[in-house]
């Protein structure tokens, strides 16, 4: 009585639990909701977590209380890393999450062998096999973002044979294992084959495409992890990784329009590659640059401004700096809008997140399909640390590597400014003409700092070196 009683309890934690993750996901993609979104997702977790800590077939805490804490340990400063470094970060939290799915699957393994079922060895077969190609995939995906391993893609001939080759035997193997669960010596190989894989899924693929394949790997540990709800019998756990799966991969899905790419392309074009000899082969060509002084008067004396943000606004961390000037011309008057591209800056959403830390007001983020039909009546296009989201050789050269990408226009602007440090290429590596065009002007310096010397030129206090 009193268990059936706790049973419905732990249930009805469950359910709600569950319907939390469905309206987390829903109430995140508004910048809007995206704080509920943040609280609902985190209430389930621990809704969840702490109903399966309350399960009375638990009968020692010890190990879990030790895992507990080395997971907090390792969790807590991975929380507090820098903004720039939140790929690798995700793609580590991937890389851990995959992991202990596989583990679990693995136990659930040994622990029932020689009674494993045909079915349930298909269900842990698939499930490990994900889990593991999704760990070493995620690992050698951080190591590329956090330059640790080389960004460009490794390919040799026959790759894409021998990397599917090592799938195929992953495969293989985990059919005779359905057929025969009790062949536990097969069990280590499949996992080591799995990990190998995931290996010569990565390695290929270059660094410009790494934010896509952490979306799709993150994709592959949800549905390792619904696949893993199956095996343990635990309905929450299929929801929130059947959800984690699904969004996921309709995130990379969006990626890859936004880059003009194909799945294929991603997982197969090793791009990137072209980039280190176009990198070297860049000429010097004269360019018109600006002082702050002669920003701040042609910024004064416009209507319309458009700002297009990129990575370099979040290296430099210029959000609020850009939030000042925002403030400043809106207030003389200028019809301020901001330009976002969907992959300006490292991960998808990047430049909303900083602009909303900023507080700038949602309706004057404008998405790229939005806002190209008003730079041709822009006065200026103000592009902080963007580069390759405003490259017009996007549109033109069909050899360029990111030929194809959409792009904002910010060339059909009567002026463009762009401030950056240097005439150094963006994060594919390319050469950009908007840089060598009439109307461009270069304002060279770090996003914070030239943004503040505009700044206090356009207040009067006018000292600039
Ligand atoms: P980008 O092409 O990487 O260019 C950023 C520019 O910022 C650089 O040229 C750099 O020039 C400048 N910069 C760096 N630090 C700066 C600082 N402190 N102050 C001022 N400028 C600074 O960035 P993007 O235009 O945002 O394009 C994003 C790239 O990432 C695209 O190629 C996109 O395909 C790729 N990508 C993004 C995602 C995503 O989810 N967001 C996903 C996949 C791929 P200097 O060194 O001269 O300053």
């Amino acid at each position: 009585m009193n268990s059936i009683a706790t049973q419905q309890l732990l249930d009805s934690a469950y359910i709600v639990a569950t319907v939390l993750f469905i309206l987390a996901i829903k109430w995140l993609g508004s910048p809007v909701t995206a704080r509920r979104g943040v609280l609902a997702g985190e209430i389930a977790a621990a809704l969840a977590v702490g109903a399966t800590l309350c399960n009375p077939e638990l009968v020692d805490y010890k190990w879990i209380i030790i895992t507990l804490v080395i997971g907090a340990g390792i969790g807590i400063p991975l929380g507090m890393v820098h903004m720039t470094a939140v790929p690798q970060r995700t793609a580590l939290s991937h890389a851990f999450g995959a992991l202990s799915a596989a583990l679990i699957g693995i136990a659930e393994y040994y622990v029932g062998v020689p009674h494993v079922t045909r079915f349930g060895m298909a269900e842990i077969g698939l499930e490990v096999i994900i889990g593991s190609l999704t760990f070493t995939g995620s690992l050698i995906a951080a190591g590329k973002l956090q330059e640790i391993l080389p960004q460009r893609p490794i390919v040799y001939k026959g790759q894409n044979l021998v990397s599917l080759s090592v799938l195929g035997a992953a495969i293989l193997i985990m059919i005779i294992l359905v057929v025969h669960p009790e062949y536990s010596h097969l069990f280590p190989a499949m996992v080591g084959v799995a990990l190998v894989f995931g290996v010569l899924l990565v390695t290929p693929i270059g660094g410009a495409d790494m934010p896509t394949v952490i979306s799709l790997l993150n994709s592959y540990a949800g549905f390792s992890a619904a696949l893993l709800g199956f095996v343990l019998n635990s309905k929450v756990l299929v929801v929130a990784g059947a959800l984690d799966g699904s969004s996921g991969f309709i995130l990379s899905v969006i990626m890859c329009k936004a880059m003009n790419r194909s799945f294929m392309n991603v997982m197969f074009g090793a791009f990137g590659q072209e980039h280190i000899a176009a990198k070297g082969a860049g000429e010097e060509r004269p360019v018109r640059s600006a002082t702050p002084e002669e920003a701040a008067g042609i910024l004064a004396a416009a209507s319309t401004v458009v700002i297009v943000p990129g990575y370099g606004m979040a290296v430099a961390q210029a959000q609020h700096k850009v939030r000042e000037i925002y403030d400043i011309l809106t207030k003389r008057g200028i019809d301020v809008k901001f330009g976002i591209h969907p992959v300006a800056g490292r991960m998808p959403g990047h430049m909303n997140v900083l602009l909303a830390e900023a507080d700038i007001p949602y309706d004057k983020l404008l998405d790229m399909d939005e806002i190209n039909g008003e730079f041709p009546q822009a006065d200026v296009a103000l592009v902080i640390g963007a580069n390759d989201v405003t490259n017009p050789a996007a549109r033109t050269e069909t050899s360029s590597p990111i030929f194809g990408m959409p792009i904002l226009d910010v060339d059909k602007a009567r002026t463009v400014m762009v401030i950056k440090r240097s005439m150094a290429a963006g994060f594919a590596g390319i050469d950009n003409p908007l840089y060598y065009l009439d109307k461009t002007l270069m304002l060279f310096g770090d996003a914070k700092g030239f943004v503040g010397s505009i700044i206090r030129e356009l207040s009067g206090g006018g000292s600039h070196g």
